[in-house]
């Protein structure tokens, strides 16, 4: 039996240079390889006359060959073999290229079926060097069908690709052990009635037709949404089962509420019910909080600190950026000082001497809870007695860093919290290891944001309604756009835009400026100017994108809204209509196709991130949405989240009868499940 975990390099003919360019296309394995699909089809059964060709066209031909034309060899450069064919409507010329064994293998009379483009040149219909096959050839050949057309880097050639896979299943249908190599539980392949699996490997690489296409596909994807989800949700029995820390802490959770300016939303208090349930387990807490922006995290977080220090442990939130890490240190330490918790503050920026003097502090316990960015708190930090860490804004982080953490301590509780709303199925999956709690309801007295998208023509009437707000006190943002990708443009954009700004519309206010490349300290000044108002109007890159809290702020100016995506937007508006007052969205566009516009009016429409992020969605898939694993287990080579909705809801069902029969996988008829799953979990573990 060919063991598909082998390297490709166990193949004759890869040696390790074409290995390393088989790398570039994440194909390390037998099975990366029959698992490299195509991403489309050319289809070559139809033939043509030549009386019907047009120039430009690609097309498959039925020729007979006539006497020889023409062969040169350029010295020691390419040879040149000529022939003209026919069929029983017309003739075309077919050069051939540094092929000069062909000249033994056609000669007159020759019957040829080619597929290439035809060009009319000044001597009549030519091809260069068409894919062919000797019409007497009863030999399968794949250039002539329904041909696969693979996703390539620059030095892999395509026929090169298609010998390796066809070669690969060959061996395999010669083996003859269907049942062995097939890798999904029968009852599953019986109920859904779904193909096997070499036959829908040969069909995905080789289909005949498109039913049999179809049917593979069916069967892939199945495949792939089924060991995505076993695998987590198994994982998820295999977190269950490890000792976490206990924790009591109902009164001073009680206290905590009470002491707050504001009554807690219903859902806030649901989900900090859900949380100090999960804490009080011996099994550690695995819970994803969602809430929209605005909707209130913060609370339910120091909720869940609060249990971590009345239970005479410490607590760690880290925070993807040093100022969201400020700032979050600030709202803690005032609401939780008072309560008697002590708050300490973790970043790249603290001088070494203040970070040793921090670090001691904590490994000491004298800090109850530490704030930090993740790239600090991850690195290098004991804790006396660390029983629960919070992550915030979550699709920032990768799966590993929060690995990383969660590893310090004694399987602390972990607690992961997300503004980017996703339906909650596709949280489920995507954080499958995760239980997801959601805060469904914003603090009452919130204002709806008014969003209106305009064309740059209006420009300068949107500067006029921001210069009221400012008249009247309030603060605005204006935030330009990553453009390509590159920072320093990206840079130069913002740079210029506070410049034209400041000398034109709004040269009697005071404005800012504050993008990625800046210095921590810079940034934070700029921040605390903000903050304080001695700064009207902050120009920025995204980089305002997360958390960042300025109640008097009432109007945000996107400039080339077009740009971004929904769920982007709503991430970006969220840093207004925190406060008391209304506040202005201008998501200005330049001209645009209707359809963007229309994706953009989406926003005037609804101020729900959920409905929001559907949409987005639908429109560009979860990859772009949350910028979000290209890694190992979660890398989808067929399945698609949205296209496929119904196929993983199906999986779902079927992944959580299987595991409810056999939690652990140990019946006798799941060993080999078992062990694909353990194998997965080896090579992408994280
Ligand atoms: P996010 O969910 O975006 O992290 P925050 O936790 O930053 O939201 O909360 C946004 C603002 O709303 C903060 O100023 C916070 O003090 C305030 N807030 C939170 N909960 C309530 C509530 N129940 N009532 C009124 N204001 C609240
Ligand atoms: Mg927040």
């Amino acid at each position: 039996m060919l063991d598909l975990q082998e390297k490709v390099s166990t193949v004759k003919g890869v040696g390790p240079k074409k290995e390393q360019r088989l790398l570039k296309l994440n194909i390390e394995t037998l099975e990366d390889l029959l698992y490299h699909f195509p991403r489309d089809y050319e289809d070559r059964r139809e033939t043509k006359k030549v009386r019907d060709l047009e120039d430009g066209e690609k097309t498959t031909l039925e020729l007979q060959v006539h006497p020889l034309k023409k062969r040169r060899a350029f010295g020691r450069g390419p040879s040149l073999l000529q022939l003209v064919g026919q069929d029983d409507t017309g003739r075309i010329v077919i050069s051939f290229f540094n092929q000069p064994y062909l000249g033994q293998i056609i000669s007159a009379g020759t019957k040829l079926r080619i597929y290439g483009e035809v060009k009319r040149g000044p001597r009549g219909l030519e091809t260069t060097n068409p894919d062919f096959i000797l019409l007497d050839e009863k030999q399968k050949n794949h250039w002539q069908e329904i041909v696969p057309l693979y996703p390539l880097t620059k030095d892999i050639r395509h026929k090169e690709l298609v010998k390796l896979i066809n070669n690969l299943l060959e061996s395999l249908k010669a083996e003859q052990e269907n049942e062995i190599f097939e890798n999904l539980p029968e009852d599953l392949i019986n109920a859904n009635k779904l193909c096997q699996r070499l036959m829908a490997l040969e069909h995905i690489h080789f289909p005949k037709n498109a039913k049999g296409l179809k049917v593979a596909k069916y069967r892939l994807v199945y495949e792939e949404f089924f060991f995505l989800m076993i695998t987590l949700n198994f994982k998820k029995t295999k977190v269950r089962e490890q000792q976490g820390i206990p924790l009591q802490g109902n009164r001073e959770v009680k206290a905590f509420l009470q002491s707050l300016p504001f009554e807690a939303t219903k859902a806030q208090k649901t989900v900090i019910q859900e949380v100090v349930q999960d804490l009080k387990g011996s099994v550690p807490m695995s819970r994803l909080v969602q809430g929209d922006v605005g909707s209130g995290k913060t609370v339910v977080a120091m909720a869940a600190l609060v249990v971590a220090v009345a239970g005479k442990t410490q607590g760690a939130m880290m925070a993807p950026t040093e100022i969201l890490a400020k700032q979050h240190y600030e709202t803690l330490s005032g609401f939780l000082n008072p309560l008697g918790i002590s708050v300490g503050l973790l970043t790249g920026s603290l001088t070494p001497k203040n970070k040793k003097l921090m670090q001691q502090k904590v490994r000491e316990g004298k800090i109850d809870v530490v704030v930090g960015t993740h790239a600090v708190i991850g690195d290098k930090v004991d804790f006396h007695n660390l029983s629960l860490v919070i992550t915030d804004e979550q699709h920032r982080f990768g799966v590993r860093q929060r690995k990383t953490l969660s590893n310090k301590g004694n399987n602390p509780h972990v607690l992961v919290m997300s503004a980017t709303p996703i339906p909650r199925t596709l949280a489920y999956i995507l954080y499958g290891d995760l239980e997801v709690s959601v805060i469904d309801q914003m603090p009452k007295g919130r204002k709806p944001i008014e969003t209106k998208t305009c064309p740059m023509e209006q420009r300068d009437r949107v500067y006029e309604q921001l210069k009221k707000e400012l008249d009247k006190g309030r603060q605005a943002y204006v935030v330009c756009p990553l453009i390509d990708e590159s920072e320093t443009l990206d840079l130069n954009a913002a740079i210029d835009l506070q410049q034209q700004l400041s000398k034109n519309i709004l040269k009697d206010y005071k404005i800012g400026l504050l993008h990625g490349k800046m210095s921590y300290i810079d940034k934070e000044q700029v921040m605390k100017k903000f903050t304080e108002g001695e700064i009207q109007v902050l120009v920025s890159t995204t980089v305002v994108e997360v958390g960042v809290d300025v109640p008097n702020t009432t109007v945000m100016v996107i400039e080339n809204a077009e740009r971004f995506g929904l769920a982007q937007l709503h991430q970006l508006r969220g840093r207004i209509g925190r406060g008391e007052h209304q506040s202005y969205c201008y998501l200005l566009h330049q001209q645009v196709k209707d359809h963007t516009r229309k994706r953009l009016e989406i926003m005037e429409k609804t101020n729900n991130g959920f409905l929001i992020s559907e949409k987005d969605l639908e429109i560009r898939g979860p990859g772009e949405l949350f910028g979000l694993r290209q890694h190992g287990i979660y890398n989808l080579k067929i399945a698609n989240f949205f296209r496929h909705q119904k196929i993983l809801k199906k999986v779902q069902q079927d992944v959580k009868a299987l595991l409810h029969q056999d939690p652990k996988l140990q019946q006798e008829k799941n060993q080999k499940l078992r062990r694909i799953i353990d194998q997965k979990l080896l090579r992408y573990r994280d």
